[in-house]
Parts: C-alpha cells; structure tokens; sequence
C-alpha cells in the first residue's frame, strides 16, 4: 500500500468515527421469562433467581430477573444477521476496509457495564454508533485497525441500563502477504490447501494429543481407583486424586450419538462430515469422524472400530470405520 493509498483510505474511515450504525432499535422482543429460561439452559446456568419465581420472589431481588449478560440478546437480529444482512454503516465500513486489502477480521475484545437488573417485560432499545478507529498497527495476523463499537443501551423510560464495546481488528491476513511475495517463484497464487484447525493443548491434555501424534489413543485412569476418564483433567472426579496414568485404548466401540455438520462448512474439512459420540470398549466416550460410510447408513449403537489416521498435511486424528455387520 502506497502511503497515498495509506491516506485515502484513513480519511475514509476516520469520516466513519461517531456515525450510528443504525436508527435505534428497540429489541423484537421484550424481556420475558421463556427467553431467560432458554439462554439459562445452553449456559447451563442454574442460578434460581432468573427461573424460579417463587425463589426470586423472596431473594433480595424481589422476582425474577434476567442474566445481566442477556443484555445485548434483547435486541440482536438473530439468524437473518447471517443471511443477507441489510447494509448498515458498520458493514459500509468494513466494506471499505475489504476493497483496501483488510479482509480479515477477527473480534478481539469485549467490554460490558450494566446498571440495573431487567425484569420481565422491561423493554431494551440498542443504540450503536461506531466509537473510534485505531491508528495502523502491525499484530501477528498483520497489519490492521482497530474498530470500537459502542452499544448503548435504554430502557423504556430512555434511561440508561448498560453499555458494551465490541473490538474488531480488520487486517491484511499475513498469508496473502507471502501468496503475493511467492508470485515469481512460479506459485500459481492459489492458497496452500487449508488444513483443520489445530487441537488445542495444554498443560492438562498435550500429553493425550501428542500421543494421538505417534498413533495411539490414551484414556486416563486415577492411580488411586483406577477410574478411566475422558476428555483429559487433572483431577479424579471419584475421588479427587490428581494422581494418574493412562491406558491404550483398543478403539472398539459403538456409536452413542451422532450429528451430520452442514453448515458453516470449514475449509480443510470432507464433507459429508459427521461426527460422533463414540462409547469405547473401555467405557470412555470420545468424539470423533465417522468415516467410511455414507451419513444415512450411521445408527445409534452401530458398531465401529477406530484409527489413527493423518487427516491432512499436519493433522493425526482418530476416525472410527463401521464394523461389518454379522449376518445371520
Ligand atoms: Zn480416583
């Protein structure tokens, strides 16, 4: 990027700064108690004053109450948002990012204030305007600009209940920085084929991928009471011991559950892709592909055998194969 470009484009989005995103918009719904009971179950929340009335009622909070993080839930556009999402100034500005080079983007941070409790039919309307725009900095994804939106939010009587501010980094990816680089090397531009994303590791589970790496997979077991256990921990959920060990699984197992990913499809990945809650012999469960057969032929129960198997260029997974069934 030539520094005139460079200026263009920083007039251009510093002329963004202080624009709203949109008229305010006020939630499609009012703070109800279904919602609340719906988004306390995914979180697993199981704190009675958002679900109990009768609880809440004699709390300190006088009746039931929404998670405060909830929030920004009251006025989100919900699935529409990843379709065919209206233009609105937010998406101007990235737009304007997009044609300078600065495709990626990556939400870094939020931050949330909430001043008072919503209750059931409480109303929340979002105010958002885009609060500031970082000079050019350089991170390890590349070059980029810092974006902060700042969500207000009021209530019915226009009083203030809450504040957010969303971070995003738009940036130059730094691989298409090399692609461009490696164009006289003959390299015919395309990216490299994108491989799935990395298992992440750890001080409690490393040692369980680094074993899947060299072809086995491990099950932990307590030194104290031989428990197996599974995903990796570094407690006994039996007795609390922190002592353990572990032991090879055999890989025989049958299929407990199972789901087919349709969408978002991930680069790097096969598709049909379905993925399973494999019991293992051993009594374990795992997660894992389902492989070698077509989506429709997978049952609860089937029985599967796994391997280790290289799934792309930097990727050892394990992948269970269904067993010939027995005929009679
Ligand atoms: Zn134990």
């Amino acid at each position: 990027m030539t520094p005139e470009e460079r200026k263009d484009l920083e007039e251009k989005i510093h002329a963004f700064v202080g624009r709203e995103v949109s008229a305010p918009t006020r939630g499609l719904d009012d703070v109800n108690a279904p919602m609340i009971r719906h988004y306390c179950e995914v979180l697993g929340d199981e704190n009675p004053v958002y679900t109990d009335a009768g609880f809440a009622e004699k709390s300190s909070k006088g009746g039931l109450i929404a998670p405060p993080t909830m929030l920004q839930v009251w006025s989100m556009e919900g699935y529409p948002m990843c379709q065919e999402p209206e233009m609105d100034v937010q998406r101007e500005l990235h737009k304007v990012f997009d044609d300078s080079g600065f495709i990626g983007v990556l939400g870094t941070n939020t931050t949330s204030e909430y001043y008072r409790d919503l209750r059931p039919g409480d109303q929340v309307t979002t105010h958002c305007v885009i609060d500031s725009i970082s000079e050019q900095k350089a991170t390890a994804r590349g070059i980029g600009y810092f974006i902060e939106t700042l969500y207000t939010f009021t209530d019915q009587n226009d009083e203030e209940i809450g504040k957010l501010v969303f971070r995003v980094l738009k940036f130059i990816p730094n691989d298409s920085n090399e692609a461009d680089a490696s164009d006289d090397s003959g390299d015919d531009g395309m990216p490299e084929t994108p491989s799935r994303i990395a298992s992440p590791r750890g001080h409690d589970n490393a040692w369980w991928w680094e074993a899947v790496d060299n072809g086995a997979v491990l099950i932990q077991r307590c030194k104290s009471c031989k428990t197996l256990r599974h995903p990796p921990r570094p407690m006994c959920g039996e007795c609390q011991s922190m002592e353990w060990d572990s032991i090879e699984s055999s890989l025989d197992g049958e299929v407990f559950s199972f789901t087919q990913i349709h969408y978002p499809k991930f680069p790097g990945y096969p598709y049909p892709l379905v993925i399973g809650v494999i019991s293992l012999s051993e009594g374990t469960r795992l997660i894992a592909n389902i492989v070698g057969c077509e989506p429709e032929d997978v049952t609860i129960g089937m029985k599967v055998k796994g391997k280790v198997e290289q799934v792309d260029e930097k990727t050892m997974l394990p992948q269970f194969y269904p067993l010939p069934v027995d005929k009679k």
